[in-house]
């Protein structure tokens, strides 16, 4: 497959005529040659855009009407056949085996497994493991917490008004008027991060605040993951029906 640029409504090469291989991850195979952009494509993309938003043609139509121009011009897309979903199913079935770190519990069982947990033991050992650094929010692509800050000059007549990125691990996340801190405890943070993630999102949007990608745990020097916290919750929960069944008989 070869693939051009699109410029001011036209397939070209780029200007150089140089173009770059695109192979697939699994294979090292060629699978298409891309024209490469360089300076000149980028000044005739920004001049093309220029002209098409001054004269109204591309900044009147509204963003549906965008959205379908495009799709009409460049989507090549047709229905599914036979022979797709069977490609589709030999994946899938060549990919679960491999993914070995998983939930050993169904994913729609967690915000009541979380609902259950709320005084569970184990937030007490992750509050002693964590160093409070804040890594794994910031490289949380779900986390988004900020803080603003205030800042006047001497003459108390200018200020700059300033919003932070902030973790709800560091110590001073909480801390409101008065100089009161309600979550002081790292215990209560890590169970905070967690519920979070796996209930009150759930609750409230009926989405997981977690997409898996295991970002935290990678950045987590003390070896804290949200698959790990998860599956030791839901293992505790069984230990304990079990003694408490062993107990009746
Ligand atoms: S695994 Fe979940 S909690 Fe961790 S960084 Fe990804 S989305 Fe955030
Ligand atoms: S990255 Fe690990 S150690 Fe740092 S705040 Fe998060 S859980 Fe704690």
């Amino acid at each position: 497959m070869h693939f051009r640029m699109s410029i001011g409504g036209e397939d070209v090469p780029a200007a150089s005529g140089q173009t770059f291989d695109v192979t697939n991850p699994a294979t090292g195979e060629v699978v298409a040659d891309v024209a490469k952009g360089g300076p000149e494509d980028v000044d005739r993309a920004a001049r093309a855009a220029q002209t098409a938003f001054t004269d109204g043609r591309w900044a009147g139509m509204s963003a549906t009407d965008r959205g379908r121009a495009l799709l009409d011009r460049h989507a090549e897309t047709r229905p599914a056949t036979e022979a797709d979903y069977k490609r589709l199913n030999g994946v899938l079935a060549e990919k679960w085996p491999r993914f070995w770190y998983r939930l050993d519990f169904d994913v729609s069982e967690l915000p009541s497994l979380l609902r259950v947990s709320y005084k569970s033991p184990l937030w007490e050992e992750l509050g002693r493991r964590c160093l409070s650094c804040g890594s794994c929010t910031n490289v949380c692509p779900t986390c988004y917490c900020f803080n603003v800050q205030d800042e006047v000059d001497f003459a108390l007549s200018l200020g700059k008004r300033t919003r932070v990125w902030d973790s709800c691990q560091l110590d001073e996340f909480a801390t409101v008027a008065g100089g009161h801190n309600f979550r002081p405890a790292r215990a209560a943070r890590q169970r905070h991060r967690f519920l979070r993630k796996g209930q009150y999102q759930a609750d409230a949007y009926g989405l997981l605040g977690c997409v898996g990608c295991g970002r935290c745990g990678q950045a987590c020097l003390a070896k804290i993951n949200p698959v790990d916290t998860f599956n030791a919750l839901y293992h505790e929960r069984v230990d304990a029906r079990h003694a408490a069944r062993n107990s009746l008989t």
